[in-house]
């Protein structure tokens, strides 16, 4: 006889494995299943992360490893170079494939895993979702759907952008890396995207170099090209590994049904302006922590951005959609007028009111009232 299960999650991604790895915790009496198209899911991946006072401790909640810490962080644009120091708070870096498995490696034993099956079809029956895959047919109560369902039609109008980047981690055979200071962005010029490179060093020797778009019409021939350009600098290098992605910049999200919860980048787990979702994720667990999934409480588990994060997210969206070129320019009179520790808990969705208040102070008003303009008036 066919298992049903109370529950199935699709996808073994960041989203799914951080929810199940507490979820399963505190509920042990229903039966869950994951599953996975990927047989094999080693997919080059850095999770970065802010940390420190006011945000969830990552490292403590869900027994990871950083990487690399650093406390110094620097932006650059043309000439001129932003340097700072965060303490007390830090930024951190995961490395992917060997979080996942970690995070995996915690709901082991507490559920089931099956890797190679690609969810096909999904039909609703009354009380019973039936799951068709590449190779069986599962049932279950609820659903748990993390695959990225946005469409191109959410893309279209402004101010949705796609956030795609090309990394190598590169060992360099002289010392070209400060391993102190992480370089979060060093702009180039550019009219048509917000263009930067994101730099992690590790060692003084060793570093991922990251080449970054925020874009409407993004294409990987021509980012490839601007990577083989921030790399040149390296000179003799030996490239150890590439990451590359996209990543939705954009407000429209799905929602839960009484059966159906969808969650990860679609459900807008990645915030709108920076792409990031572990901090987002995280909140999203712990608002849930106490909660079990039962009949008809599936849209308790929705995830909830902030509104007026959101809502600071999308004038920020429609100037990097309207003025790209400008968008280097806010960012060093951001990091040159405010606060850093402002800064990052507004970035890591935890600002105070002060917080938002230094943001809108030192933003470029001019620009930034433009945005709002074009928001409203189309
Ligand atoms: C290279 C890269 C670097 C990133 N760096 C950061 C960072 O530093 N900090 C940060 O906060 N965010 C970062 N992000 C953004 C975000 O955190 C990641 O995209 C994260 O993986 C999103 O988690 P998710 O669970 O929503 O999606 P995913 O991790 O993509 O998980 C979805 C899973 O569903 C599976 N799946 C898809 N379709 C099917 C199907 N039909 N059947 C079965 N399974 C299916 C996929 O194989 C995948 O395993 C990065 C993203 C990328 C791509």
């Amino acid at each position: 006889m066919k298992k049903n299960y109370d529950i199935v999650v699709i996808g073994a991604g960041l989203a799914s494995l951080m929810f199940l790895s507490r979820y399963v915790l505190k509920n042990k009496s229903q039966s869950i299943l994951l599953i996975e198209k990927n047989n094999n899911k080693n997919i080059n991946q850095t999770f970065c992360i802010w940390q420190g006072p006011g945000l969830i401790n990552i490292q403590k909640t869900y027994n990871l490893k950083p990487r690399h810490v650093w406390n110094k962080i620097e932006i650059a644009y043309g000439n001129e170079n932003i340097c700072k120091d965060i303490t007390p708070y830090s930024y951190e870096c995961f490395d992917g494939p060997e979080t996942l498995k970690n995070l995996l490696k915690q709901c082991k034993n507490k559920i089931d895993f099956k890797q190679g099956l690609d969810v096909k079809k999904i039909k609703n029956h009354k009380d019973l979702i039936e799951i068709n895959t590449s190779k069986s047919v599962i049932h279950t109560k609820y659903l748990i759907d993390s695959r990225n369902m946005i469409t191109n039609k959410q893309y279209e109008s402004p101010p949705s952008l796609k956030q795609v980047f090309i990394g190598n981690e590169i060992l360099s055979k002289t010392e070209k890396f400060n391993p102190e200071v992480i370089k979060l962005m060093e702009f180039n010029k550019n009219k048509k995207a917000v263009e930067f490179v994101y730099t992690l060093p590790f060692s003084k020797n060793q570093g991922l170099v990251e080449t970054t778009l925020f874009s409407k019409n993004p294409s990987f021939i021509k980012i490839k090209k601007l990577q083989n350009e921030s790399l040149f600098k390296y000179k003799k290098f030996k490239s150890m590994k590439q990451e590359k992605g996209v990543i939705p910049m954009i407000l429209s999200r799905q929602y839960a049904s009484n059966n159906n919860l969808p969650i990860g980048l679609s459900a807008g787990m990645a915030r709108p302006s920076t792409g990031y979702s572990m901090m987002r994720v995280a909140q999203w667990v712990n608002s849930i922590e106490k909660k079990q999934i039962k009949k008809n409480n599936l849209k308790q588990f929705q995830f909830e951005p902030n509104r007026l994060l959101n809502w600071f997210d999308s004038i920020f969206l429609t100037v990097c959609y309207f003025w790209p070129n400008k968008v280097p320019m806010l960012f060093m009179k951001l990091f040159g007028n405010v606060d850093v520790r402002s800064i990052i808990r507004f970035m890591s969705d935890n600002p105070s009111l002060k917080d938002i208040f230094f943001i809108i102070l030192g933003m470029p008003k001019k620009l930034m009232i433009h945005g709002l303009f074009k928001k409203y008036v189309k």
